[in-house]
């Protein structure tokens, strides 16, 4: 008799183990690595991971596993293996790294049913099929097909894949045509499962590939050399905005496709938009799959399984794209590779910018880190060899950058400075459109009481609440608490509150005021939350049906709009006030992105920056495009206050309700960390416990520790340590963010 065979598995739980099962003799030949298997857990029955076959099948005592999940493995060896390197890295159970990576649809839920211990099990979504026709190639004839098959013919070639309902939506009944095109040998009909489309309702025209400048050129030849040699080559994509880097993007996956490589693309959440992905399906037609927040569980999961099955070869997603299931990678891009949102913020704190490096590594592919206001961890890695500079130092066809002019604030109560004033009305005289930024949503910032002199604040968060008038609320912008506004005062009850600083709506209403004609949008979240609100936004500003657009952040990045010739910046250094090493090197890049949005047509721009302190140094830079003289200096700050590149992070997030409770654990944290530090021999850096700058959140209380090394490894033998010697109070949640991001 042979013995039963063990399996490993992980189980999606923030416990740090590898669990082991027997596998009943009717499992035997289902219980395959990468499938997941019911398993009794304690009372309950979870959802785990199989790793594989135990190496020692002489463990006793073991319980069986109740069924397996899946007819084909979720994952691939070296899927496994990057997974695995995520968990290390970020000191995070295996089995939430792997619930992580898969897509959410796919997920049984387990649910208590009526009669207690039964379960019911939901299967993830099921897919239609439908008939689709592709072109054939072109040869002669034998006989015509008629004029209307022609017609659908050309459709056929021009979309180069359409679904039959596609076709008789546009030529009513054309079955009869259909089936002479495919026996004169026009056109294949192939049938396979549809999928949701979110981008369905869009038309792409075909576009063909530029002829390259020669900055771009050299890029290309960089990249494509790499890809030829199958190697993994980590490159920095450094051009402004508007110098090609998309260009070069396509044409570099191209190459890779044309080597029988794939291509991994990962965006900014918000730089998804159709005006981009609709830029990959113009270049390449189908084979795109993307994969975005806004997707159901369903459309994500029919994504997911068209990139398992090699349908889609090219993957445009945000984030949680690079762990997309796609195979045989060639080239990995990550445009905006500076931004924040590539960190995850909650659960597996991953950054997806450095895992895309990781990825990279193990599949030998091109890493292509684009930006035009890189990180300064990557301008650092140039300069250390261990990223490769491609530069792309000039705007296509030479449009000159916008010219700049600062403007003081210090001791000016408007909002809108004369100078900023004149130029708008000049720019809507002239026709033209203009942008004006403000990187604060709301009507004014806050509220203050005129008897007492205390802001309105959220019970619930250490912040002050944000008056938005539309609404006739104060809201807090971390937990939506929201009260009647203007109201009475709750600390003295007195009647008056007046309004302190602007918001993005005041600014609005100041516009309205000062040009009456003008058309005026407003781009903030409070405008975008509507499903494709923020896209009928960008619309109205490309068909020229609005002249002036007002917004956060969200209107810096990304769009290209040839007829703004203005932008004016509000208050530059709303992002500087920021308890947060990196606040120079956001308002840098940010400043930049916005300037970058004048003058990107025939017409050159022009950008009036209002700035209370004109002097500082990532205001001054980004006014004098001097991008060079903002990462010395910033550099030289970072190396000195041993801040990243320079040193290496772990922040711990201590929080709960009793305030004592968390001030207790924080200590009891710090003091074992302390322990550890001193019997391991390591050097690390730890400070706090401090309370965290918004000390209570959604009626938490936080506190943080920060951990610093010169040395990454001593930093991750000290975090191992604790966390196999930790213990900590049930009411208490500790989380440990590696690299972490934002620390508010
Ligand atoms: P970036 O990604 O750096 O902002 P894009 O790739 O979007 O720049 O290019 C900016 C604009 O210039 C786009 O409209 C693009 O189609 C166009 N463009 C890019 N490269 C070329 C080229 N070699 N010749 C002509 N137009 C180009
Ligand atoms: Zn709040």
């Amino acid at each position: 008799m042979t013995s039963p065979t063990i399996i490993e598995v992980a189980i999606p739980l923030y416990v740090d183990k590898i669990f082991h099962y027997r596998v009943p003799e009717r499992l035997n030949e289902q219980a395959l690595t990468g499938r997941r298997a019911l398993v009794p857990f304690g009372n309950r029955k979870l959802t785990g991971y199989i790793l594989g076959i135990a190496p020692d099948s002489a463990i006793t005592n073991l319980k069986d596993i109740i069924d397996i999940l899946d007819r084909e493995p979720l994952w691939t060896a070296g899927e496994l293996e990057f997974f695995r390197w995520v968990a290390s890295y970020y000191q995070h159970p295996l089995g939430e790294v792997v619930r992580t990576a898969l897509p959410a649809g796919i997920n049984i839920q387990t649910r208590k049913g009526t009669s207690g211990d039964q379960e019911t099990l939901t299967q993830g979504k099921t897919a239609r099929r439908e008939t689709f026709y592709l072109p054939a190639p072109l040869h002669d004839l034998p006989r015509q097909p008629g004029a209307k098959a022609l017609e659908i013919m050309a459709v056929i070639r021009e979309t180069g894949n359409i679904s039959a309902a596609e076709l008789r939506k546009r030529f009513g009944t054309c079955a009869p045509q259909l089936k002479r095109l495919v026996e004169l040998g026009l056109c294949t009909a192939v049938e396979h499962e549809v999928y949701r489309d979110p981008f369905k309702d869009h038309i792409v025209a075909r576009d063909e590939p530029r002829r390259l400048h020669t900055h771009q050129k050299a890029a290309l030849d960089a990249i494509s050399t790499s890809l030829d040699r199958l190697q993994f080559t980590p490159f920095l994509l450094y051009g402004v905005t508007g110098s090609g880097k998309t260009e070069v993007y396509l044409q570099a996956i191209s190459h890779a496709l044309n080597l029988g490589k794939n291509a991994l693309v990962l965006v900014p959440e918000i730089a998804l938009t159709p005006q981009l992905t609709g830029r990959f399906q113009a270049r390449f037609g189908g084979g795109i799959a993307i994969l975005h927040s806004a997707l159901s569980d369903g459309e994500r999961y029919d994504e997911w399984r068209r990139i398992r099955r090699g349908l889609a070869r090219i993957v445009i997603g945000a984030r949680s794209a690079i762990f997309a299931p796609l195979k045989n990678i060639g080239i990995i891009i990550v445009d905006e590779e500076h931004e924040a949102s590539f960190k995850q913020s909650d659960g597996l704190r991953y950054n997806a910018r450095d895992l895309a490096l990781v990825r990279g590594r193990m599949e030998q592919a091109a890493v292509v880190l684009g930006s035009a206001t890189p990180s300064v961890t990557s301008i650092h890695a140039t300069g250390e060899g261990r990223l490769t500079l491609i530069e792309l130092p000039e705007r296509v066809e030479n449009r000159p950058m916008p010219l700049v002019e600062l403007v003081g604030m210090k001791g000016h109560k408007e909002t809108i400075s004369a100078t900023l004033a004149t130029s708008l009305a000049q720019t809507y005289d002239q026709g033209r459109q203009a942008i004006v930024f403000l990187n604060r949503r709301g009507f004014a910032t806050f509220l203050v009481c005129a008897d007492c002199g205390k802001p309105l604040t959220c019970p619930n968060c250490t912040v002050t609440l944000t008056y938005h008038r539309q609404r006739g609320q104060s809201l807090c912008h971390y937990c939506d608490y929201a009260v009647p506004a203007p109201g009475t005062c709750p600390s003295c009850g007195g009647a008056t509150l007046s309004e302190l600083g602007a918001g993005t709506e005041k600014l609005e209403q100041e516009l309205k005021e000062l040009l009456p004609a003008a058309r005026i949008l407003r781009m903030d979240s409070d405008t975008t939350s509507g499903k494709g609100s923020h896209e009928r936004l960008l619309t109205r500003m490309n068909d020229g049906s609005a002249d002036i657009l007002v917004g956060t952040q969200m209107i810096a990045k990304g769009h290209d709009f040839p007829e703004v010739t203005l932008v004016g910046v509000v208050n530059a250094e709303a992002s500087l006030g920021m308890p947060d090493f990196r606040a120079a090197e956001r308002t840098f890049q940010l400043l930049s992105q916005v300037i970058g949005r004048a003058g990107r047509g025939d017409t050159p721009g022009r950008v009036v920056v209002q700035a209370l302190d004109t002097e500082h140094y990532a205001i001054r830079a980004a006014a004098e495009h001097d991008a060079t003289g903002f990462y010395r200096q910033e550099l030289e700050f970072r190396r000195e206050a041993g801040y990243p590149p320079f040193a290496f992070l772990a922040a711990f997030a201590i929080s709960g309700l009793s305030e004592q409770t968390v001030s207790e654990q924080a200590d009891v944290t710090a003091r074992l960390l302390a322990h550890l530090k001193s019997e391991l021999k390591v050097r690390v850096e730890i400070l706090g416990p401090a309370p965290s700058p918004i000390y209570r959140l959604r009626n938490r209380f936080r506190r943080q520790i920060l951990l610093k090394a010169v040395n990454r490894s001593n930093l991750h033998r000290l975090l191992t340590a604790w966390r196999q010697r930790a213990t900590v109070a049930s009411t208490v949640r500790i989380s440990v963010d590696i690299d972490p991001v934002d620390m508010m």
